[in-house]
């Protein structure tokens, strides 16, 4: 029987994305090859990777508006150096979200001088920081627009002159924003997109070549541009899984359709965290994120029957992370209505039984 899959990364991709993703293991469209042995510069990956780039840009809402696609490896944990290596001269300004805002902070301060802007980490990241000035000399600003350890969520982006960059590695593809306030935006595919492997970069072009600093070749974007994202091997698989996804995603109805289903799973969740008297809800209210929500049992005592419960009704990953303790549900794009039912049915069958 398939789980309820809460996992928080890698996490739940559609079925048919699954299906399809292993007959093209076995049997590549046919040609009798699997899609792992073949050429990454042959007719059909090539065409699996343009696919997968302009289908990115477009689901986003920025074709023709100077933007470029790259489908990168290393992790969004390797975007973080790059952003800085590519774009940070003198100043950059962050805004501290979480554990990964802090990772991000850390390796741009190998490249130039760091201003954190704002910062909730007095509340241990369950809120986003809100009325901050920005100073107006920065090389960029970064923000995460998802904080999937803590379960918040930017709602407002911050305004500035300066470039905006985003980690949107567990919210992209999930809601409506303008994409063209942020001038980069990357994304580790395990969250939301595909399995992992692969990071989707999507940068606008005119913010590049502006540092003084050599850069080594895999490390610089203007490389991976110039060489349509296949400077060298690429990740084919998670490139060619993520493609799929976004196919699914577009035959659904795009972002639009996806953030109505994703506020509706996340209203489910919610109502019941704050009308079932035994939980409580980790994040702020208004900073509540769509994609991972967190929560806690009041009274500890029922930790064993509540996990034996939700593990009896094949619900698998709500275990929230060890930072934050308690439970946490992501529900990515591919997560139905009826799982979260069933992890909201249980904590209702607690509140009856307790
Ligand atoms: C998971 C995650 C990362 C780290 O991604 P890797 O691909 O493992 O490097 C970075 N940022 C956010 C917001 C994440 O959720």
């Amino acid at each position: 029987m398939k789980k309820h899959n809460f996992s928080a990364g890698p996490c739940i991709l559609p079925q048919e994305v699954f299906k399809q993703a292993s007959q093209a293991i076995l049997d590549y469209n046919d040609s009798g090859l699997s899609l792992i042995e073949i050429s990454h510069r042959s007719k059909d990956f090539v065409d699996i990777m343009e696919e997968a780039r302009s289908l990115a840009l477009e689901l986003l809402g920025l074709e023709g508006k100077g933007y470029k696609a790259l489908f990168l490896q290393g992790g969004a944990s390797t975007q973080f150096l790059m952003v800085a290596y590519n774009l940070l001269q003198n100043k950059a300004g962050y805004i501290n979200t979480g554990s990964w805002s802090d990772k991000a902070i850390k390796e741009a301060k190998l490249f130039g001088e760091v201003v954190e802007v704002a910062s909730s980490k007095d509340a241990n990241f369950n809120y986003i920081p809100k009325g901050y000035q920005v100073p107006n000399d920065l090389d960029y600003l970064h923000c995460t627009s998802n904080n999937t350890i803590f379960g918040t969520q930017i709602k407002d982006f911050p305004t500035t002159k300066a470039p905006l960059i985003c980690d949107m590695s567990s919210d992209i593809f999930s809601r409506q924003l303008d994409f063209s306030k942020f001038a980069l935006i990357y994304a580790g595919a395990q969250k939301n997109m595909g399995p992992a492997g692969t990071t989707l970069v999507v940068v606008r072009e005119d913010i590049l070549g502006k540092v003084k600093r050599q850069i080594p070749s895999m490390l610089d974007y203007q490389i991976h541009l110039s060489k349509g994202s296949m400077f060298n091997t690429p990740p084919v698989f998670p490139v060619y899984t993520s493609m799929l996804t976004l196919r699914w995603l577009k035959n659904l109805g795009g972002i639009e359709a996806m953030e109505e289903l994703n506020e509706k799973k996340a209203k489910l969740i919610y109502s019941e965290i704050d009308l079932n008297p035994l939980f409580s809800g980790f994040a702020a209210k208004e900073d509540r994120s769509n994609m991972n929500a967190t929560f806690t049992l009041i009274n500890e005592d029922l930790k064993e029957t509540f996990d034996d419960m939700w593990k009896e009704a094949g619900i698998n990953g709500v275990n929230g992370h060890r930072s934050v303790g308690g439970y946490r549900a992501s529900m990515y794009n591919a997560m139905t209505m009826e799982s979260v039912a069933a992890l909201v049915d249980v904590m209702g069958d607690l509140e009856r039984k307790a």
